[in-house]
C-alpha cells in the first residue's frame, strides 16, 4: 500500500431523531446561519418546517438560499458568497443531497476569498479559510457529508470540475435514515450507482498488499447489490435505508481507500458528460463505468477477475481468467439494468455531436487516471462504445 495520512474532522451523527443535535451544534460556531436547500424537496417532505423550528428555537439568525439545482451551478455559489458576505454569515447549513452540499462547500470557501471561487476549481488559487459548515443529508449517494470534496457546473463555459479541500470537510453532517425515504426511485438507483462508482475508483489500484481495503471494497459493493433490489421494492424501508446511507458515507470518506491511490477516470469522464447535458451523475456513471472497464482490462485482467468472483459470484470453472473478468462486468451491467439504470448516452438522447467537446474538457488537465491513464483517444472510444 501506498504511504498516508488519514484525518476526517468531520463529526457524524448517524441515525433515527438526531436532527435535535442542531441545537448543541450549531451555537458552536455562531448565530447567523446561511440556510441552503434545493428545488424543494425539504418543504414537500416536512423537513425544511423540523429545522426552521429549531432554528428559531435556539434564536438563529436565518438567512436561506433556495433552489440549488442538481448538478449545482456556479451563478448560485456566487448568489451564496454574496448573501454570507451582506449578513456576516458564522455557519452555512446545508440540507439536502450531495448538490446542496456542495454548493455549501463552495460558499463555505468562496465567503472567505476575495476572488471568484472557480479559482479553486481551475486550480489557479487554493481556500486558505473557510466558513464552518454543517449539513443534514436526505439522499445516500456522494459521500460529500464527510469529505472534503465538492463538483461544481460553470454555466457559461460549460465545464463541470471537481474541487477539494481540508477546509471544506464538514464540521458536522447529520445523517437520518429516515430523511432519505422519500427519495423516489429513480434517484434511489442514481444513488446506489454513484456509491458502488466511489467504491470501484477505490478498488480498481496499482498498490500491493491491499488485502483488507480490497476486503472492505467488496464488502460494500456486496452489501449494495443485496440491498439494492429490496430497498427498490420498498422504498420507504428505513432498514434498507440505513444500510445504504452507511454505506454511501464509508464509500467515500476515506477510510476504505487508506493507502490506495484510486482512478478516478470515470468520474472526470462522466462530468464532462454532465456538463453539457445536465444528466444525473448516477445515470451518467451507470453508462460509463462498465466501458470504461472493458477498456482498460488489459492493464490488470487479475484483478477484474477478483471482482468477478468476489463481488459478483462468478463462477471460474472451466474459464479463462479473461472470460472470468469479461463476465464480472457483464454481471455489473446486467445488475445496475435490474434495477433500473440507463446503460447509453442514447437513453439520455445524447448523440456524437458534442463527444470531441467532452473529451477536450477531459483531459484539459491533462491526461488522467492511476489505474490506467487515459488521453483523448481513449475517452472518446469510452464515449464512442457507450453511444
Ligand atoms: P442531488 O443532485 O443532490 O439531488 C438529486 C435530486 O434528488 C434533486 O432533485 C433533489 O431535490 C432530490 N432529493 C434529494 N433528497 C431527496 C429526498 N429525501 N426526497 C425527495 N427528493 C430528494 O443528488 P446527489 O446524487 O446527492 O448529488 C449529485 C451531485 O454530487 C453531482 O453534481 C455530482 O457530480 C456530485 N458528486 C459529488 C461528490 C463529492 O464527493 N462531493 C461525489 C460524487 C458526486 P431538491 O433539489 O428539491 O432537494
Ligand atoms: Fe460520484
Amino acid at each position: 500500500m501506498d504511504r498516508f495520512q488519514f484525518h476526517n474532522p468531520t463529526k457524524l451523527i448517524f441515525g433515527k431523531d438526531q436532527l435535535k443535535a442542531l441545537k448543541q451544534e450549531i451555537p458552536r460556531y455562531g448565530s447567523k446561519v446561511l440556510l441552503v436547500y434545493g428545488g424543494g424537496s425539504i418543504k414537500r417532505s416536512g423537513l425544511y418546517e423540523k429545522v426552521t423550528a429549531i432554528l428559531k428555537e435556539i434564536g438563529a439568525e436565518v438567512t436561506e438560499l433556495a433552489g440549488v439545482e442538481p448538478n449545482p451551478r456556479l451563478s448560485t455559489v456566487h448568489r451564496g458568497v454574496d448573501l454570507c458576505k451582506a449578513n456576516g454569515i458564522q455557519l452555512v447549513l446545508a440540507v439536502g443531497g450531495g448538490s446542496v452540499l456542495d454548493c455549501a462547500k463552495a460558499i463555505a470557501v468562496g465567503a472567505k476569498y476575495d476572488g471568484d471561487m472557480w479559482d479553486f476549481a481551475e486550480r489557479k488559487a487554493a481556500p486558505k479559510d473557510a466558513l464552518p459548515l454543517g449539513t443534514v443529508l436526505t439522499m445516500a449517494a456522494t459521500g460529500s457529508e464527510m469529505n472534503g470534496s465538492s463538483v461544481i457546473s460553470n454555466e457559461e463555459t460549460k465545464e463541470k470540475l471537481g474541487w477539494g479541500s481540508k477546509l471544506a470537510y464538514p464540521a458536522f453532517s447529520i445523517l437520518e435514515p429516515e430523511n432519505t425515504v422519500s427519495l423516489p426511485k429513480d434517484q434511489t438507483v442514481y444513488g446506489l450507482v454513484d456509491i458502488m462508482s466511489h467504491v470501484f475508483e477505490h478498488y480498481f489500484h496499482k498498490e500491493t498488499n491491499t488485502l483488507v481495503q480490497d476486503g472492505f471494497c467488496e464488502t460494500v459493493l456486496r452489501t449494495v447489490i443485496e440491498t439494492a433490489p429490496k430497498l427498490i421494492a420498498d422504498l420507504e424501508n428505513t432498514e434498507y435505508r440505513e444500510t445504504i446511507l452507511y454505506c454511501g458515507t464509508m464509500a467515500l470518506n476515506g477510510v476504505l481507500n487508506m493507502g490506495l491511490s484510486g482512478d478516478w477516470a470515470t468520474h472526470n469522464i462522466e462530468h464532462a458528460v454532465s456538463a453539457v447535458y445536465d444528466i444525473p451523475h448516477g445515470g451518467g456513471l451507470a453508462i460509463l463505468f462498465p466501458n470504461w472497464m472493458k477498456h482498460v482490462m488489459h492493464h490488470d485482467v487479475a484483478r477484474f477477475k477478483r471482482m468477478a468472483i468476489n463481488v459478483f459470484d462468478v463462477n471460474p470453472e472451466g474459464k479463462s481468467d479473461r472470460e472470468i473478468a469479461e463476465e464480472g462486468v457483464k454481471a455489473l451491467r446486467s445488475f445496475w439494468n435490474s434495477i433500473g439504470a440507463p446503460s447509453r448516452l442514447a437513453d439520455y438522447k445524447i448523440d456524437d455531436s458534442s463527444l470531441e467537446f467532452m473529451a477536450d474538457k477531459a483531459v484539459r488537465f491533462g491526461s488522467f487516471g492511476n489505474f490506467a491513464q487515459l488521453d483523448k483517444q481513449d475517452v472518446l472510444n469510452i464515449y464512442r462504445n457507450s453511444l
